[in-house]
Order: structure tokens, then C-alpha cells, then sequence
């Protein structure tokens, strides 16, 4: 059977006479049964990758990409009328994943994969996901986001376990997905759920029962913690996580051949940040039932764990109540205390203890000392934690630390979102960089001006895509020949979406004042905020009345535009990232652990307007500073202003009149009209009199370098020269690469 008459069996109908809809299903069951094929049980040794989030993005182009079928897809769609393009568009996006930690983990997946490394993920199969967002009257609103239709990616297994919660028990189901490598083996991403899940408990939004834990339990990513039930609820989520994960693990190595005593020969389990630290006290529980005695099970775990760290930020490390742990999981209680014990009587400083003097459980630091190895993810946020967050700790394990810089997958970053420029690539030299991805150094070579103009082509055409597309999808009327210039990302303070904002309110009042830019430029934002975040939902507001503020007024709209994108996902990121000019990396300096969303977009020929923060002070060291903007306050200044509590916002309003004026604009008479008072004010309040993460510290050498950006870019050849430089210096940031040096120093698979 040729590939069309398979489509046409799996389908059940001649192409022509199908939905987008019934090719997508269809494609989806050939790219199932060839996965399991390629499945293969190779190695001794396994990698578990556990996180609380797996962002794994539409999956039937990166599969057909990853089996080689994509471009014989195309074709064959083509020839009978079908686009895969609109095919794709049937496909709904999973709502496994909050932001980078997801992603990241996603990446991992992909790479390992591809690597043939034999790995797993286990994580959760959340019914309704994060939650959708939608704008209504000028803020944002959550509703449920179901993903799982009747066909999907979710293949149903066997597998099911009980999980103790006090005198509760659940029963647990397993649905794997199929995740391709890059021409090479399949591995498998194993998510849990309840058998006894209810959808129908949602109400109103995204409300529901939250002490109804049979039914809810795998319904959110990520439930409300501004409610006692609601932190609870995390933590029902992660023990069920955890318990799963570990019984499975141990399942498949006594499978193998395993005795339990050298579990570390046959599974290394990487802890994706702190929400799934308890497997740490759960895997001792379940081989001390197994036989193990106490001594040993802790020895056993502390050389199969290890831990990732991924920020910084005090709010994000968890410190459970241990009174939640004993209403929640009482079997692990004394475990927990004996290994707080052992600390205690180890190392006296309370700075280390696992359970602190308020009586709360220190995740982390459960991770850090029963684990064999941490790392952050990218070379500042690691000497960060060594020097400054982790101290404690590194004194005493100075051989634990290790950096792993984030990477990202150029099968779907580039080869999947962009495929003018791939094809451009692999015509100017070779297609050795789909496998290898330093060779896009070779690119560097190629500065001729016909090179060059090809890029600037290109770069207009995914401005024209992306141009279409939100007008299909948002009704929204872009002008391709302006500047791009973009910030996608959680909404966060520390990433200063609100230092952007500020920036366009002063370029709003220039434009009105007569000062024009020379080219029109656009400013995109993408961000959802956590529910339960007032500012951040403060800045959606006043971005919203900025957007639309600009778009009423025709002294303004031909020269500065707005657009927030509604309800940003892996699928808005993969259209808006390759039309993209300027990418908008500013958050305050020490506070971005790594950042991959600026790795996407280099690799896909944007400029960096950036801080010296996370990962970009790696991709500064490799473009060289023509190649990339920097400013703002290095790592070292804000840390100290941290130490010594002398950072005062309202000096900054007070000295500088760009700044007065633009901060007062948020409560001046034309947003407070057509806004709500009570957010702008809130916010404009914030500004004034906390911004705790140095909003104003940082402004006016922003909007020069902004500024400075801006003009450069009428020089398109000198440009596109930077643009060049940054995509043939990406290499370094393949996930692929920073598989193999998880493979090289931590997991040791063969
Ligand atoms: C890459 C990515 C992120 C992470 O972006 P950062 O700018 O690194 O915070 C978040 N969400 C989605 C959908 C992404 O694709």
C-alpha cells in the first residue's frame, strides 16, 4: 500500500472526502502503531524524569518530522487537495504545562529520544489543564481547558496501583504517550490519573469541590494555594504523582532483574523542581515494605535521586505545614522526621534543617541533602545558588553542584516552526545541523548581501504568516512592515512585563508629542497570570488599556501598536517566534533562572534586548555584545540591594521626569476612563511605593537601549548581520546538547 491509500484505510474514506479533523485522527493512529515499533527495552539502566508538568505542545508534526514522514505527509495531502498546515489546526494543544519548567521538561523528553537514551517521564494526566484565558472587559477570565478527545495521544494501559492518602484510597490509571525520537528509538511519557475523576464537578469558571479528592484530584495543573483546601490539594496531586511514579520504577526494575539493594544500577530519577520531592520519603517507605531495612533504603535513594533547582524566588520553594503532611500523607510523616533527625544531629545550623523551627517542610532541602546531585540551570543562576541562595548547602556538598544550561529542541523550535528558514539553512550548508546542531556555526561564513536579504525575506514572510494568522484567530490587523517586537512569557513581576509596558506609554507620549519612529513598531505580549496573582493580573489590565487606547487613536496607531495575544500556549509561541525582530528578555538580573523562550527566538534570527540574567549572559558571551542588547543592573547590584534593603523606587520617579510621567499616566485621566480605577491605581500604587522587583531601577537604560535597537534596525543589512550571528551561534543551546551532559555527569546511562 502506497501512503495514500494508508491514509485512506486508517481513515476509513478517500482523502479528498475527509475532515481536517479524520486526517488528523488518522495520522495520528499511523504515527501510534509506528512508535511502538520503535519502541525498544534496551539498557540496564533507565532515567525517570518526574515533574508536575510536561508543556508538550501539538504533537502530530513533530512526530511526522521525528519519523521522517513529514515532507511525503505534505505531499501526499497536497496532491488530494489537503494542507498539513490546516490538518495541524485540528489538533487541540494538551494543557500538561504552566510555563518553562514544562517546556523544559518536554525538550528533555524529545532529546532523550533522540539521543536513544532509554528515559521516561511520569507525571500527571490533568483533565481540564491550567485553564483557558479569555479577555472581557479588559481582564483576563479562567475557564476550563479540556484537551482529551476521544482519539488523542493518551494510550490507555493496564497499569494501575492504589494510593493511600490517611484512611482514603484512590486507584490510579496509567495512559502513556508516544514520544518519538529525532530518527531514532521511542520513549515513553507515563501520566497518572484517577479512575474515579469527575469533570462534572467544575462550576462556575474554574471552581470546584476541593475536598472532593476522588474526584478532583487530576482535574488542574496547579489548583488555587490562596485557599488552605486548595494547598492541600497540591499536595494530594503530588504524593499521587510520586506513589505512582515510584511503584512503577520499582515494578520495572525487579522486572529486569533487580534486587531492590542495587536499585541505583538500574533507574536514576531526576526531581523536576520540588513538587515531586516526596518520592524521596515514598521510595523509602515502599523498600523498607519490600524488605529493605531503613538504613539502607536511605542509602539506596540517595544514590538514585537527584535534583534540579529552578529559581530562586523564596515564594516558589515549597515549605509545607507538616500538619497538611500528616492530614495528607501520615505514612511518610516519620519518615520525613527521621531524615530531619539525621540532618539535625549532623550539621546543627537551622538554615539546613528539613523541618524548621515553624514546623514547615523544607522541600528543597529534603532534595539537596538525599539526593546525589543539584543543578541550576544555567551558568549564573548555578554560581548563584553556590554563592549566594545555597551557600549552607554547598559548604557542605560541594561535589553535589553541577550546572546544566537549558537547551531547547530544534526539532520543533526550528524544523517544526520554521521551515523557510530550515530549508534555507540546510540549502546554504547541508542538513548535518538537524543532528548536530553546532554546525549552524557554518552559517557565519555566509555574510554576503544576497545571504543576508534571504534572511530578511524570510523573516517578512513569517511576519505575513503570523500577520494572517491573528486575524483568523483574534481579528487583529498587524502591519508586517513594522517592527516585531515581543515579550511572551508568564506574567510575572520579576520578569517586568510592567517595565515594558512603562517603556510604551513613554513612546505613546513621544508619538503625541510629534517625535515619530522611523519604522512603525509593534509590541506583542503573551502572558497568562496565576489566578490567584492581583498584580499581575493588574498588568494584563493595563496592557489591555494600552492596546486599546493606541488602537482608538489615528495620531498613534500608524506609528506604535499593541497586541496581547489571548491565551498563549506552546502552538501562539511556535507562530509568533519566527516572525519575531526584538526579543524581550528583562527580567531583573538574578532572578531568571535560565529563560529558554530567548534561546527559541535567537535561534530563530531575533535580536536580544536584554539584562544580564539567566541564560543570557551565555548566549552575550557567545554573539558578542554588537550582536545583542544589554543593559540594566548586573546580578551583583541587585543582590546587594536586596542584602542592605535600600532600594527605594519613588528616588527613581522623583529624579527622573521620562519616568514620572509615564508612571502617572497609568492613573491619569484617559486610562482611569477607560479602565478600572481600582487595578490602575492598585498598580500604579505598586510602582511607587514597593516594586520589589526594581522596576524603576532599571528603566531609563532600558528605553536608551531600546532606542538604540530601534535605530539599528533601519540599517537592514547590518541587521540582518546580527541576526546571522545569532542563529549560527544557537548550537550551543540544543537540548540535545544539554541531554548528554545530564547523560555525561549525573544519570551514566550507557
Ligand atoms: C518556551 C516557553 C516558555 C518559557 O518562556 P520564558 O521566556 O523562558 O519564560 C513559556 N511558555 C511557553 C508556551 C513556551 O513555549
Amino acid at each position: 500500500m502506497n501512503l495514500a491509500e494508508q491514509i485512506a484505510a486508517q481513515c476509513g474514506k478517500e482523502i479528498p472526502q475527509c475532515t481536517n479533523h479524520e486526517l488528523y485522527e488518522g495520522l495520528l493512529a499511523m504515527v501510534q502503531k509506528e512508535a511502538m515499533t520503535r519502541e525498544s527495552q534496551e539498557g540496564k539502566k533507565k532515567v525517570y524524569y518526574i515533574s508536575a508538568e510536561f508543556l508538550i505542545g501539538k504533537l502530530l508534526s513533530n512526530n511526522l518530522i521525528n519519523l521522517g514522514w513529514y515532507d511525503e505527509v505534505q505531499a501526499v495531502l497536497n496532491a488530494h487537495g489537503k494542507d498539513l498546515c490546516e490538518v495541524e489546526e485540528a489538533e487541540p494543544e494538551p494543557s500538561l504545562g504552566n510555563g518553562g519548567l514544562g517546556r523544559l521538561a518536554a525538550c528533555f523528553l524529545d532529546s532523550m529520544a533522540s539521543l536513544g537514551l532509554n528515559g521516561a517521564g511520569i507525571g500527571l494526566n490533568y483533565h481540564l489543564g491550567l485553564f483557558k484565558q479569555e479577555f472581557e472587559h479588559g481582564l483576563q477570565k479562567e475557564t476550563p481547558n479540556p484537551w482529551i478527545e476521544k482519539k488523542s495521544w493518551l494510550i490507555p494501559r493496564e497499569t494501575s496501583y492504589t494510593v493511600q492518602f490517611g484512611r482514603l484510597a484512590v486507584r490510579s490509571r496509567l495512559y502513556d504517550i508516544a514520544v518519538t525520537g529525532y530518527r531514532n528509538r521511542t520513549d515513553w511519557l507515563h501520566l497518572f490519573d484517577v479512575e474515579s475523576i469527575d469533570e462534572g464537578i467544575v462550576e462556575k469558571g474554574i471552581s470546584f469541590d476541593e475536598e472532593n479528592i476522588a474526584k478532583n484530584l487530576t482535574l488542574f495543573l496547579y489548583p488555587d494555594d490562596s485557599t488552605e483546601a486548595g494547598r492541600k490539594l497540591r499536595i494530594y496531586q503530588q504524593y499521587f504523582m510520586v506513589s505512582n511514579g515510584a511503584q512503577l520504577i520499582l515494578d520495572e526494575c525487579v522486572k529486569k532483574g533487580c534486587n531492590l539493594h542495587d536499585l541505583p544500577d538500574y533507574a536514576v530519577i531526576q526531581i523536576n523542581d520540588t513538587h515531586p520531592s516526596m518520592v524521596i520519603p515514598e521510595l523509602i517507605r515502599l523498600l523498607t515494605m519490600r524488605g529493605i531495612d531503613f538504613d539502607e533504603a536511605v542509602e539506596i535513594v540517595c544514590k538514585t535521586c537527584a535534583y534540579t533547582n529552578h529559581t530562586i524566588l523564596a515564594e516558589a520553594l515549597e515549605k509545607w505545614p507538616i500538619a497538611y503532611l500528616k492530614e495528607v500523607v501520615p505514612q511518610l510523616v516519620p519518615i520525613i522526621e527521621v531524615l530531619d533527625d539525621r540532618i539535625r544531629r549532623r550539621f546543627p545550623s537551622e538554615d539546613v534543617a528539613i523541618i524548621d523551627r515553624n514546623d514547615l517542610v523544607h522541600m528543597a532541602h529534603m532534595d539537596i541533602h538525599y539526593g546525589f546531585s543539584v543543578n541550576g540551570v544555567a551558568y549564573l543562576h548555578t554560581e548563584i545558588l553556590k554563592n549566594t541562595e545555597l551557600k549552607k548547602f554547598y559548604e557542605l556538598y560541594p561535589e553535589k553542584f553541577n550546572n546544566k544550561t537549558n537547551g531547547i529542541t530544534f526539532r520543533r523550535w526550528l524544523l517544526h516552526c520554521n521551515h523557510p528558514l530550515a530549508d534555507f539553512i540546510s540549502e546554504t550548508i547541508g542538513s548535518g545541523y538537524k543532528k548536530d546542531a553546532h554546525e549552524l556555526e557554518k552559517l557565519e561564513a555566509f555574510q554576503d548581501e544576497a545571504t543576508l536579504r534571504k534572511l530578511l525575506a524570510i523573516k517578512h514572510q513569517n511576519k505575513l504568516a503570523l500577520k494572517h494568522y491573528l486575524m483568523e484567530t483574534q481579528g487583529i490587523q498587524v502591519d508586517e512592515n513594522s517592527i516585531f517586537d515581543i515579550q511572551i512569557k508568564r506574567l510575572h513581576e520579576y520578569k517586568r512585563q510592567q517595565m515594558n509596558a512603562l517603556y510604551v506609554i513613554h513612546k505613546y507620549l513621544e508619538i503625541k508629542k510629534g517625535h515619530l519612529p522611523t519604522t512603525p513598531i509593534t509590541v506583542f505580549f503573551g502572558a497568562k497570570a496565576a489566578p490567584a496573582y492581583v498584580i499581575a493580573k493588574d498588568i494584563i489590565h493595563l496592557i489591555l488599556c494600552l492596546e486599546k487606547l493606541i488602537s482608538e487613536d489615528p495620531q498613534v496607531s500608524p506609528y506604535l501598536n499593541v497586541v496581547m495575544v489571548e491565551n498563549y500556549n506552546v502552538t501562539k509561541a511556535e507562530k509568533l517566534i519566527p516572525a519575531c525582530d526584538i526579543s524581550q528578555q528583562i527580567s531583573l538580573a538574578s532572578k531568571e533562572a535560565s529563560g529558554t523562550g530567548n534561546m527559541k527566538f535567537m535561534l530563530n534570527g531575533a535580536v536580544t534586548l536584554g539584562t544580564m540574567d539567566g541564560a543570557n549572559v551565555e548566549i552575550a558571551d557567545l554573539v558578542g555584545k554588537e550582536n545583542i542588547y544589554i543593559f540594566g543592573e548586573s546580578s551583583e547590584t541587585v543582590i546587594d540591594h536586596y542584602a542592605k534593603i535600600d532600594y527605594v523606587s519613588k528616588t527613581y520617579y522623583e529624579s527622573n521626569a521620562d519616568i514620572r510621567e509615564a508612571v502617572d499616566f497609568i492613573t491619569g485621566p484617559k486610562l482611569m476612563a477607560m479602565g478600572s480605577p481600582e487595578h490602575l491605581t492598585r498598580l500604579h500604587d505598586e510602582l511607587l511605593n514597593k516594586d520589589w522587583f526594581m522596576t524603576l531601577l532599571d528603566y531609563e537604560d532600558y528605553a536608551r537601549t531600546r532606542e538604540q535597537a530601534y535605530k539599528d534596525y533601519e540599517d537592514r543589512l547590518t541587521w540582518a548581520k546580527k541576526m546571522l550571528v545569532n542563529i549560527s551561534k544557537a548550537g550551543f543551546f540544543s537540548s540535545d546538547r544539554t541531554i548528554a551532559e545530564y547523560n555525561r555527569d549525573i544519570w551514566k546511562l550507557q
